[in-house]
């Protein structure tokens, strides 16, 4: 028969899985009996609309045998089974395993590490048979089908595809355990109670009953007496099938039978997260829709999660029958991180993912979980800093988004749930903390400075006069920033304040007229600075805000530096005319100011010369690169 070859890409997840120096080669186990649930799954749906299945829902199982002499491992099943193409379609080429082009990017020096990284966060399906085989061969007779057919590989020499005999429908997934080498005792799982623990360890969970032949040692009468008249006994080993696994789905149990850490491990286990969640949310709802939820909030994204490809949603059931594994529906976008399940015997079972977007029950299903995701995060925010903290880094921008889209639709549910750098300290502060515990009466409004990261913000000289005053000042670090802060157009009543934009408000009335009436005598410096800069700067100012730092760079209107950023930072996109405009603000009673009048007193090219270095550091501090930084260190140079 002849041979065929693996796709490429198999064949090297293939040679990873044979040469594989992970520890953890027991999960062989779990994603075979997965693969086994997710048939029977399948064909247990069918059943509901078709008659000629001839199972009912008690009559599915996986059984898990041992045949010691054999050197075998067989996991069979009842479900929907595979025909000769779905084989080769299947067993022969990743499925969707997102998880090796991942793989690609990576440096050669780091692949074992990210080989074992690969195996344990994703799990990578049937291949990982042949951590433990150095043979498998699956027999399977698909639904519907007349004949079986076998498919068997020794692995990254390919594969053979044949006709096969099986009494009924359903997968035998057959491996044929390795020797023992020098290392590696692969013995070990011809032991029934090593498998049944390691069922017992990562399939508990399984709907389907997981039944294994278990051997008992066990005291019998032999049929004779002794002397005394009484039965004789003797210990014999007797082989019983069992349910190993407890089957009743987790989110069913009340809090008592299951502990948030039982639902923690479950999480880990279903999602393949190494890091256990931040929070555990269990909803039980009985009313117009009783449904059950199981819902969790990661500690960190997955890899492709900031990618197209990731597919967000909940796991939905219907009584304990999957019916779609990403239900993208159940959670508005901004929420799409949180993980898990919702289970209610509401939902028709032969419904399209089409209708259901419809679904009535779905959507007051979907409102309720958003109360609950956005409250327990408020939860985790007024409990939990830390915590918060962690959930922030890794989802806080998609909070910031699901602000600012669709029109604000969402901007009420997420603005509790902000929270920025501060100069009150190290510790994340919420829009209602800075509002309600740091404002001191005196202070009108929410004062922030906007930069690269919380150092430079604190840095900017324009938020100097904003601290003497006694205030604190929110650091906005994100693109998102700006938006948001528009969208939201102020929070308990309090309207916010860029430093680099708004006025400050801080200034007295004689402080105000001082200025002016500087300007006013300076009017001819300053045109004069404006006309050596050109269109560089709209304006050339004396500064409301400045105290000991010689100069900035503020904007008007609309567009801020940062605003400006963001466009210039999309691929591809059309960004002359966003540019915001820019104004120069000088500081009349620095020494700086007084250098410049008496150069333009004495020496107008001088003059030119500090109005252009001005003009850099403004730019400098501002994170605007500069034109020509060679022509300015030549300025800067020549005053030595
Ligand atoms: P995944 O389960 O992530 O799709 P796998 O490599 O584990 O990837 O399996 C590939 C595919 O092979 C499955 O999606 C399924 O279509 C098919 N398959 C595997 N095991 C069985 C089985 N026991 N019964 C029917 N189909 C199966």
């Amino acid at each position: 028969m002849a041979k065929k070859q693996f796709q490429a890409e198999s064949k090297r997840l293939l040679d990873l899985m044979i040469n594989s120096i992970y520890t953890h080669k027991e999960i062989f186990l779990r994603e075979i009996i997965s693969n086994a649930s997710d048939a029977i799954d399948k064909l247990c749906y069918m059943s509901l609309t078709d008659e000629n299945v001839g199972l009912s829902r008690e009559d599915f199982k996986i059984l898990v045998k041992l045949d010691k002499d054999a050197r075998t491992v067989t996991v069979s099943d009842n479900g929907v089974g595979m025909d000769a193409e779905e084989m080769e379609n299947n067993l022969g080429v990743i499925a969707r395993s997102g998880s090796f082009q991942f793989k690609s990017g990576m440096e050669q020096g780091d692949r074992e590490k990210a080989d074992i990284d690969i195996i344990g966060q994703f799990g990578v399906g049937f291949y990982s048979a042949f951590m433990v085989a150095d043979r498998v061969t699956v027999i399977s007779r698909k639904y519907g089908a007349d004949a079986a057919c076998k498919w068997e590989s020794e692995g990254a020499d390919g594969y053979t595809v044949s006709e096969a005999e099986r009494e009924s429908v359903g997968t035998d997934v057959i491996m044929h355990i390795k020797p023992d080498g020098e290392e590696e005792r692969y013995s070990e799982y011809l032991d029934i109670w090593r498998l049944k623990e390691l069922v017992k360890k990562y399939s508990d969970y399984v709907r389907w009953p997981i039944v294994m032949d278990v051997e008992h040692y066990e005291q019998q009468e032999t049929g004779e007496t002794d002397e005394n008249g009484k039965p004789k006994t003797e210990y014999v080993t007797v082989t019983r099938a069992e349910t190993v696994n407890s089957m009743v789905p987790i989110w069913q149990r009340s809090k008592n039978d299951a502990s948030d850490e039982d639902c923690k491990k479950f999480y880990q286990e279903k999602f393949h997260d190494t890091e256990a969640p931040l929070a555990v949310i269990r909803v039980n709802a009985e009313g117009t829709v009783s449904y059950k939820a199981l819902l969790f909030i990661p500690a960190r994204a997955p890899y492709d999660f900031y990618s197209r490809d990731y597919q967000p949603g909940l796991q939905l059931y219907s009584s304990g029958v999957m019916i779609m594994d990403r239900c993208a529906d159940l959670l508005p976008d901004c929420f799409r991180f949180v993980r898990g399940v919702v289970d209610s015997p509401d939902l028709s079972l032969n419904i399209s993912r089409e209708m259901l977007q419809h679904d009535r029950q779905l959507k007051v299903i979907a409102s309720n979980l958003e109360k609950k995701v956005k409250a327990e995060l408020k939860k985790l925010l007024d409990n939990d800093r830390d915590a918060y903290t962690t959930f922030w880094k890794s989802f806080g921008v998609l909070i910031k988004y699901g602000i600012v889209n669709d029109y604000g639709l969402k901007k009420d549910l997420l603005k509790d749930l902000l929270v920025y750098q501060n100069s009150f300290g190290d510790a994340l502060i919420s829009l209602d903390e800075y509002t309600k515990e740091k404002m001191p009466e005196s202070q009108k409004v929410i004062y922030y400075a906007a930069a690269e990261n919380a150092r430079r913000a604190a840095s900017l000289p324009q938020t100097e006069q904003v601290r003497d005053a006694g205030y604190g000042l929110l650091y906005m670090t994100d693109e998102a920033d700006d938006f948001v802060v528009r969208m939201l157009d102020g929070y308990n009543d309090k309207k916010f304040c860029n430093v680099s934009v708004d006025d400050l408000g801080l200034e007295t009335d004689l402080e105000k007229a001082d200025t002016e009436k500087k300007a006013e005598e300076n009017k001819a410096l300053l045109d004069f600075v404006k006309e050596t800069l050109g269109d560089q700067v709209e304006a050339v100012r004396l500064s409301h805000k400045l105290k000991s730092h010689p100069v900035f760079l503020s904007t008007e209107g609309e567009i801020t530096l940062e605003v400006e950023k963001y466009f210039k930072s999309l691929p591809g996109a059309n960004t002359e005319h966003v540019k915001a405009r820019r104004i120069l603000e000088l500081n009349g009673s620095h020494p700086a100011f007084a250098a410049l009048q008496k150069a333009y007193e004495e020496d107008t090219e001088r003059a030119a010369k500090l109005a252009k270095i001005l003009l850099a550091q403004a730019k400098l501090i501002a994170d605007v690169p500069l034109d020509d930084p060679s022509g300015y260190a030549e300025l800067v140079c020549a005053l030595f």
